[in-house]
């Protein structure tokens, strides 16, 4: 029997998914190398959790969310298991943290794909990736400051400039109910206002709406009580203290009565960073807050946590709107080129001077230098153009007379200069030349 054709789309990428490749990928490699570094300033370590978890992890924290209850990618496993793909980092984490009783504080971050059954679009994908901090065990305002100019510090880090942090508090477990039953008895009384989805939700949810985008929603919630009217005098405090000491450290920030963020299990602190560079839809950069209530919600201790999650793809969006974090150009400390070229048909790349070139650029490579060279037995003019485009600092040609005189010849790319360096020096000059510091070291240790 024939088998079916594949569709014609069977090898591309699925919808809502993306493959990064070079260049590009440098800005993704200096963007998660920017933030680990940070991370690893402000006391955290890399935490990874699988990119599946078993179903009731992410069922728990958001039953009332679009993010679980409709895009979520769920799948039964060959052992009849309900499992579902990570829609979001912090319920991972907090399962991780239940599981393994690290002594608190925890501090950790991650960097992981994110997938979401959404209506695919530029800035919103089916699989997009977060960096995020979580850190358990620990009720301290000062640790929501920490939490907040971890990330704040980074996008800026990157020359970011147009975002805004936006901060609330969502209150406990001890005023929230009072002020959530003001803000169903309100809803009610506006009900025909609401849209569909709204309307639907507002009584088992009606923290919801003041998230609904929809400009009836917007338009009722802005005359809505305000949670931070109804805040106990342990929630104000703690809010105060936060505000307190983003001022003290210099971070600018704004209260946004309705911010109450996409998942149910925030409280208290929430925060959000939106870009002004980019559409209003899809200005989110990133986002978090406290769910103290979290991990004894999914069988655990009782632990208070905050954490946020930043979208990479959002954030390189926002640096192509802000003319920032380009695509760094190429470069290489040294391109090896063999000057005396193919020899007979197809090229002899393993005549003597090929032979030197693999060695040469094999001694490079593992001194640290970054060194490269062209495949494939081609002439000396094609591999000199390779060397230009390479972004090559030296280029250094292993030439036939050189050879027999036991040296190559190294040409300084910048300034078009030309000098015969002993082969058996060739890769200590290249390390002087390419890094000053180490020059600089070389120099003083030979002037003692
Ligand atoms: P959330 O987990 O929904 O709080 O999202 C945190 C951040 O991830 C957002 O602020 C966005 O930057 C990014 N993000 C969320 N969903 C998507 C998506 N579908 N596509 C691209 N980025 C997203």
């Amino acid at each position: 029997m024939q088998s079916e054709a594949p569709p014609p789309d069977a090898y591309r990428a699925p919808v809502g998914t993306h493959d990064v490749l070079p260049p590009e990928s440098a800005r993704w490699e200096a963007l998660v190398a920017a933030f680990a570094a940070r991370a690893r300033r402000f006391g955290y370590g890399l935490v990874m959790t699988p990119a599946y978890e078993h179903v009731e992890v992410f069922q728990r924290v958001g039953e009332g969310t679009d993010v679980v209850r409709k895009e979520m990618y769920e799948f039964e496993d060959k052992g009849g298991r309900r499992l579902a793909l990570r829609p979001e980092g912090t319920a991972p984490v907090v399962r991780a943290y239940i599981q393994h009783r690290p002594t608190p504080p925890w501090k950790v971050w991650y960097l992981s794909p994110h997938f979401r059954h959404e209506k695919a679009q530029k800035g919103r994908y089916r699989q997009h990736h977060q960096l995020g901090a979580e850190v358990l065990g620990v009720d301290d305002p000062a640790l929501d400051v920490e939490v907040i100019s971890l990330a704040q510090g980074f996008l800026s880090s990157l020359g970011l400039s147009r975002f805004r942090l936006a901060i609330n508090s969502l209150g406990d477990g001890q005023c929230r109910p009072g002020y959530l039953e003001a803000l169903r008895a309100y809803l009610r009384a506006h009900e025909s206002e609401l849209c569909a989805d709204s309307r639907a939700r507002y009584e088992t949810n009606p923290l919801r709406v003041l998230d609904c985008k929809d400009p009836g929603c917007v338009a009722v919630t802005e005359r809505a009580p305000q949670l931070l009217e109804h805040l106990c005098a342990d929630c104000k405090s703690h809010f105060e203290a936060v505000q307190a000491g983003l001022d003290a450290i210099g971070v600018a920030h704004e209260i946004a009565p309705r911010l109450v963020r996409g998942l149910d299990y925030y409280t208290r602190t929430t925060f959000e960073f939106a870009s002004e560079a980019l559409d209003s839809a899809q200005n989110a950069l990133g986002g978090g807050g406290r769910y103290d209530r979290l991990a004894e919600e999914m069988g655990g201790p009782p632990s208070p946590g905050i954490g946020f999650g930043i979208g990479i793809e959002r954030v390189l969006i926002a640096c192509d709107a802000e003319a920032v974090l380009p695509a760094p150009a190429p470069h290489l400390d040294a391109f090896v080129v063999d000057a005396v070229g193919p020899t007979g048909v197809g090229g002899d790349p393993l005549g003597a001077a090929g032979v030197e070139v693999t060695a040469l650029l094999a001694e490079l490579r593992e001194t640290g230098l970054s060194a490269d060279r062209a495949y494939g037995g081609r002439s000396v003019r094609a591999q000199t153009k390779v060397a230009d485009r390479s972004g090559a600092r030296y280029v250094v040609l292993v030439g036939r007379a050189e050879m027999e005189r036991g040296a190559v010849a190294v040409r300084d790319m910048d300034s078009g200069e030309q000098v015969e360096v002993p082969r058996n020096r060739v890769v200590a000059w290249l390390h002087e030349h390419c890094n000053p510091s180490l020059r600089d070291t070389t120099h003083r240790e030979l002037g003692r």
